[in-house]
């Protein structure tokens, strides 16, 4: 079938690729030049495990094309907006890139098109999406709501191997579409929900804020671990042995980041709001994910005091979670904005984040690996849990920090060794050693 993409971003790029990956022919359209032109070259803009060799095997076979000319898009039979949706004033989704692209591209449609909302919008917005069309065009089209639940850094096996491929529409044609484009993906084993349009947009933000007020429960047990003197890890594996519970998305840490859980937990709370609903429990979700990006600072202030002139901290990590570059909302950036506000100096190491988080912090010092961020610090904070800190051995750590000192965001190691390294080891929900 042959498919446009509207914005080429982390999830554009990543729904553009697999689908030429599956056999349909892709137009990927994007109103950044520079994106475009490197795209065209074989150059991935984002870091994302697998996606670059798909993206140049899938070009070279034909069936993958990057452009910045909407017009480009005008053959395709389903057109897919992956645009940015971000917070407006109020907190609702700000949805003037969805509807500015929608009524640019009924312009250019030639014949029957469904067009397809993958970024994550409110309820109502498929509406507003066909209004804009109509308004513009008297060839037919659909409009149908298809969320998507890929996760950075696992984004091409989670669009090819999906839990659920989520289809909103009341449109018998529309249906057959979406049925012919995804049947690569159902025939092996991917359930298609077909729902109306309002309940799949509602399954994207129920979703995010459910796992949100997973990890800010397990932020609170863990707080409430340091009090009590109990191992956050033990009630972890405690309590997800409950099949009811589960294993998954239980892991106390510094808080929820990156351009998803902020953004939609807030526009949830806030269509409730239009909508004269309190949703108590959102409200306590962000409050607690708020105070959990601080947590780090705090540990570290209670440690040195308020005053960390003349200290270096070498930080783990700047992306908002690993396997990927991006920083979007990452505890990071408030971890460094405070450690500098109080007078700290930052060198910071992250396998893939470093040249997006030059951007915001131009004048902090970047290190090439793990073990060279070390050197001259006086303690390590650690940020992001890459895969490759947990090799590094305690006595290395002990060695190279000036204070002996690790503060762990993401409890990657476990607190014994560290004890018997002779560091000072403070983490999240554990008893300090
Ligand atoms: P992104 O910022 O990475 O990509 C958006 C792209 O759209 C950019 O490349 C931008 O240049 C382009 N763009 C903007 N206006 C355009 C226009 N008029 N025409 C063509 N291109 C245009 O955003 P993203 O992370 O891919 O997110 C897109 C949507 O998907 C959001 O609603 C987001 O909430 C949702 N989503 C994101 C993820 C994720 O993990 N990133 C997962 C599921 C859903």
């Amino acid at each position: 079938m042959k498919i446009g993409v509207v914005g080429t971003g982390y999830v554009g790029l990543v729904t553009g690729t697999c689908l030429a990956e599956v056999g349909h022919e892709v137009v990927c359209v994007d109103i950044d030049e520079r994106k475009v032109a490197g795209l065209k070259q074989g150059k991935t803009p984002i870091y994302e495990p697998g996606l670059s060799d798909l993206v140049v095997k899938n070009q070279k076979a034909g069936r993958l094309h990057f452009t910045t000319t909407l017009g480009d898009v005008a053959g395709a039979y389903a057109i897919f907006f992956a645009l940015p949706t971000p917070p407006g004033v109020g907190g609702e989704a700000d949805l003037r890139f969805v509807l500015q692209a929608a009524e640019d591209t009924a312009k250019v449609i030639k014949h029957y098109t469904v067009l397809i909302n993958k970024s994550t919008v409110p309820v109502g917005t498929a509406e507003k999406v066909r209004d804009v069309v109509a308004a513009q065009t008297d060839v037919e089209f659909d409009v149908v709501s298809n969320p998507e639940f890929l996760r950075e850094g696992l984004a091409v096996s989670d669009f090819m191997e999906p839990d659920r491929i989520v289809v909103g529409t009341s449109s018998k044609k529309a249906r057959d579409v979406m049925t012919e484009l995804y049947h690569p993906l159902t025939s092996n084993g991917a359930p298609l929900l077909v729902m109306d349009e309002a309940s799949a947009e509602l399954t994207k933000y129920a979703a995010n804020s459910f796992l949100a007020t997973k990890i800010s429960f397990m932020n609170e047990i863990a707080n409430l671990c340091e009090l009590l003197g109990a191992n956050v890890d033990k009630v972890r594996e405690g309590i997800g042995a409950d099949e009811r519970i589960g294993r998954h998305f239980l892991y106390a840490g510094i808080g929820y980041g990156g351009s998803c859980f902020p953004k939609d937990v807030l526009a949830l709370h806030r269509s409730a709001n239009m909508h004269d609903y309190d949703f108590k429990l959102l409200d306590a979700v962000m409050q607690v994910n708020t105070r959990q990006k601080q947590i780090l600072v705090e540990k570290v202030v209670a440690h040195y005091g308020e005053d960390l002139q003349g200290k270096t901290f070498a930080l783990w990590g700047l992306a908002f979670k690993p396997d990927t570059d991006d920083i979007r909302e990452a505890p990071s950036l408030d971890i460094i904005r405070e450690l500098l506000g109080r007078g700290a100096k930052i060198q910071a190491y992250d396998p893939e984040a470093i040249e997006n988080a030059k951007r915001v912090f131009p004048h902090i010092t970047y290190a090439d690996n793990a073990i060279s961020v070390l050197r001259n610090a006086d303690a390590l904070l650690i940020v992001t849990e890459w895969r490759e800190f947990v090799a590094v051995e305690p006595a290395l750590l002990a060695r190279e920090l000036g204070d002996k000192v690790v503060f762990d965001g993401r409890n990657v190691f476990a607190p014994e060794p560290m004890a018997q390294a002779g560091l000072a080891y403070i983490s999240i929900g554990r008893k300090a050693v």
